[in-house]
């Protein structure tokens, strides 16, 4: 990292040090980007791993299949984080027996469902490599749905959590003696004590608000490429041969006349 000419750029960290009380997924979660200049840097060749080797590269890129598989697992235990905290902000302001906000948290439980459920596909058709290794079966497709689905969960997670998730007191206003009692009267939840109630909005405030929350959320979109590059991908190979077949000879004759009722 310090061989010269090789200059990096580091964005500001998205959570402050100082109130790391405050937040308890940045303070602990923030992956830090970077940009890497390389100005005239000398890489010894004992370091050069792939060069100008067409097949190796395509083959390497076929590991892939863990890489989605990693990122499928990391991108369920994101879901479940958002159900348990959604859900609990639904219980602690009393609205969690409304049908409208069970939709919502059932919609979320539905694209948690669809994950999990492709993991266990992809462990299901796993399969060995000419190579010799084991692979998980294909991915690519769920990384696309999950690239799609991920910023509605945090949408479901702002339109049930509301103006609670901006408004709660912090820790320094829990302790200040002329505050409390106001906080206390005011603030608290359905049966939740304010600070309870405070600090669970809190974490609801920095997975669907907070710069750390919006960080998560384009990595979302982003991180496995552009979707519409994905996308179009997905449509060239995706194996359709024998449905095209199937349609291809049904058309080429009058369909049958339908029985008479
Ligand atoms: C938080 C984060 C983490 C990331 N992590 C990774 C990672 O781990 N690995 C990795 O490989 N990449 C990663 N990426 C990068 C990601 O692959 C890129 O952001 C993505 O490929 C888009 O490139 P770009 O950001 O330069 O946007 P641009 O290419 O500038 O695109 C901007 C917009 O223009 C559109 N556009 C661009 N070109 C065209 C075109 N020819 N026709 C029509 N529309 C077009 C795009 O769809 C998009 O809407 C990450 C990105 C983010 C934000």
């Amino acid at each position: 990292m310090n061989a010269p000419g090789l200059k990096i750029l580091c964005r500001e960290p998205l959570s402050l040090p100082p109130t790391g009380h405050a937040y308890p997924f940045g303070s602990r979660f923030d992956e830090q980007d970077a940009m890497c200049f390389f100005d005239d840097v000398l890489v010894p060749w004992e370091r050069i791993f792939l060069l100008y080797d067409r097949e190796a590269a395509v083959r390497l890129q076929a590991g892939g299949q863990w890489m989605g598989y990693s990122s499928t697992v990391r991108f369920h235990e994101r879901l479940q984080t958002f159900i348990g905290v959604a859900s609990l902000i639904a219980e602690s302001i009393g609205v969690d027996g409304f049908r409208e906000v069970r939709d919502k948290l059932g919609e979320m439980m539905a694209h948690a469902e669809m994950i999990r459920l492709a993991i266990e596909g992809m462990e299901a058709e796993s399969f060995r490599t000419p190579g010799g290794l084991m692979s998980y079966g294909p991915g690519f497709a769920v990384g696309v749905y999950a690239a799609q689905v991920s910023r509605r969960v945090s949408e479901i997670l702002r339109e049930v959590g509301a103006s609670g998730l901006l408004m709660q007191p912090s820790e320094r206003d829990l302790a200040e003696p002329a505050l409390r009692p106001a906080i206390d009267r005011y603030m608290h939840g359905a049966g939740w004590p304010a600070d309870e109630k405070g600090r669970l909005m809190r974490l609801g405030w920095e997975l669907g608000i907070s710069a750390f929350g919006m960080r998560q959320e384009l990595y979302e979109y982003w991180h496995r490429g552009d979707i519409t590059r994905n996308r179009a991908n997905l449509y060239l190979r995706y194996d359709r041969a024998d449905l095209t077949q199937r349609l291809e000879a049904l058309l080429a004759e009058p369909f049958p006349a339908a029985d008479p009722p």
